[in-house]
């Protein structure tokens, strides 16, 4: 195992791709941390790392929330000694069409999607900074990096985050902290399971037929699993991932964006 006696946190870790990062971590022999807003879904994620031996710790936090973060943060430093890997991969995706997108979506999107990922941030940076090594990883998104029909809000608060990850890079350099993202396609998750039940919905088309639609959509004709951007994730971790800094991983089956 390569990560033995390091310390991990991962926000929106309760499913869907947070759940396999935090299972990836641990796997490698990494003391986790997973956060996010439902107890229930963190607690059973914990529960699960613990049942394999593996040190696991569940703290509810909402990324959107100074105060949360910082109770976050000062409860995994409690817990785990000091944090070391950081996977800021807590997100919601709203759709409209442009001109339906209203202030409130627009601004929940963003404090999720960006301002979160900026706050947990600079709650361990400091930390890491102080040890001289660190490895943060941003779960951006193929949205990161180019446009799409009614997602507006949701593409403009992942090119945010594609942004914060190219400045702080620059900032980091020479630290022994590295901050990378990786921007997948389509994933198999409880975010995905909702777009298409809202899809659905509003055409009146079968979730199944829908489903099958976006399969179609994609480079290699299905979904991501969770798993596959974990294992992105895990790329920017070890030592000899110390001189990636500042890159975007992409991970959709095809094509290069
Ligand atoms: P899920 O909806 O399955 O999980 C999202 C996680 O984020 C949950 O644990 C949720 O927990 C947590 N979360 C949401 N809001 C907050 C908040 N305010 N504070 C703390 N935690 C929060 O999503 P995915 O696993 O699909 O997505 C994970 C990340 O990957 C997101 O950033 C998403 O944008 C990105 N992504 C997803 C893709 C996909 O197709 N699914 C494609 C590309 C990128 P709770 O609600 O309990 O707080």
């Amino acid at each position: 195992m390569t990560l033995s006696g390091k310390r991990a946190v991962v926000t929106g870790g309760g499913r869907g791709i947070g759940a396999a990062v935090a299972r990836a971590l641990a796997g490698e022999g990494a003391a986790v941390a997973v956060t996010a807003r439902s107890r229930d879904e963190i607690e059973g994620v914990a529960e699960g790392l613990r049942a394999r031996g593996r040190p696991a710790h569940a703290i509810v936090c909402d990324v959107t929330d100074p105060d949360s973060v910082a109770a976050m943060a000062a409860r995994a430093c409690e817990l785990l000694g000091s944090v070391d890997i950081l996977v800021n991969n807590a997100g919601v995706a709203r759709s409209a069409p442009f001109l339906r997108v209203t202030v409130e979506q627009w601004e929940e999107v963003h404090r999720v999607n960006a301002t979160g990922p900026l706050l947990v941030t600079q709650a361990f940076l400091p930390g890491m900074l102080e040890r001289g090594w660190g490895r943060i990883v941003n779960v951006a998104s193929v949205a990161s990096l180019r446009g799409a029909r009614y997602i507006t809000a949701y593409a403009a608060s992942k090119h945010a985050l594609l942004g914060i990850t190219r400045c702080l890079a620059d900032e980091l350099a020479g630290t022994g902290v590295t901050v990378n993202s990786v921007c997948p396609g389509y994933v198999d998750t409880p975010m995905t399971d909702e777009n298409i039940e809202r899809i659905a919905a509003k055409t009146g088309r079968d979730a199944e037929d829908v489903r099958g639609g976006l399969e179609e959509m994609q480079p290699g004709g299905r979904l991501i699993t969770p798993e596959e951007v974990a294992h992105a994730v895990m790329t920017f971790i070890p030592e000899a991932a110390s001189s990636l800094q500042g890159a975007e991983l992409v991970v959709r089956g095809g094509g290069a964006r």
